[in-house]
């Protein structure tokens, strides 16, 4: 029997919103549930799927007045928050026609994921979720990283290369000082991210800005924490492995 191929269109399906903003009717791209199946993650828990990118349809996305948040952040606004929403970001949108999209690209999700960024400001959100847009918008930009290794043109491809990884690591690193200042301030679980799963998450981006000793302590306390999941203690060990290696490393080259 041949393999079945599946394109990136039959995990997702159009569904009807209002916008609580603009009060007009749209339809949004949404995940069809437990369709998908997971490969697996990055080290830093970045999930990866079979065929398709699930982080690109995280958000929901007004065409209408440019209102964006996270799928389940996106009805909860308050008069006041949608006041300061008109004034800050619809005054600067102009609506689109989004009509001919069949699949999300990786420009249209990062240009949604910074619109909900936009909003989450506006709103005065928590500093988890604007942390977790950063992450995201983090993660999208990594991967349109990788896109530009495809631009035939050697100055175009190292410039845009350039370009995205400049904008991943400025969104990283507004998540791992947005993440630390949530575990102090709010109440876990933190958009879906129980205690010692974020605390992995900030663990690995400590260590990816070279932060050892934060990144050290971090690990330490997800080892002890029993409600840590098997997954996410396996993952620490690994992180407290490499994070010796390097404090040694570090050592004899200072001697
Ligand atoms: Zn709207």
């Amino acid at each position: 029997m041949a393999d079945v191929l599946h394109t990136e269109d039959e995990f997702i399906f159009d569904k009807k919103m209002v916008c609580p903003v603009c009060d007009k009717p749209f339809t949004t791209k949404v995940l069809k549930s437990n369709r998908a199946r997971r490969l697996g993650a990055d080290a830093d828990l970045r999930p990866r799927f079979e065929y398709i990118d699930t982080l690109k349809y995280g958000v929901c996305s007004c065409p209408n007045c440019g209102y964006s948040a996270m799928h389940s952040a996106f009805p909860n606004v308050v008069s006041r928050q949608i006041a300061n929403i008109k004034e800050q970001v619809c005054t600067h949108f102009l609506p689109e026609n989004r009509s001919g999209w069949t699949v999300y690209t990786y420009d249209q999700a990062i240009a949604m994921n910074e619109m909900a960024l936009r909003c989450a400001e506006a709103k005065m959100a928590k500093d988890g979720e604007k942390s977790y847009l950063h992450m995201v918008i983090s993660w999208l930009y990594r991967e349109k990283e990788k896109e530009a290794e495809n631009i035939s043109d050697e100055a175009l491809r190292a410039q845009q290369a350039e370009y995205c990884h400049s904008k991943a690591e400025s969104h990283y690193m507004e998540a791992f000082e947005g993440f630390q200042r949530a575990m102090m301030n709010e109440m876990t679980p933190i958009m879906g991210l129980n205690q010692p799963t974020l605390e992995y998450i900030i663990a690995y981006m400590a260590f990816h800005f070279g932060k050892l000793e934060v990144a050290a302590k971090l690990i330490g306390s997800v080892l002890t924490t029993s409600s840590a999941s098997r997954n996410v203690k396996d993952r620490a060990l690994e992180l407290k492995d490499e994070i010796i290696r390097l404090i040694k490393e570090k050592k004899s080259g200072a001697k």
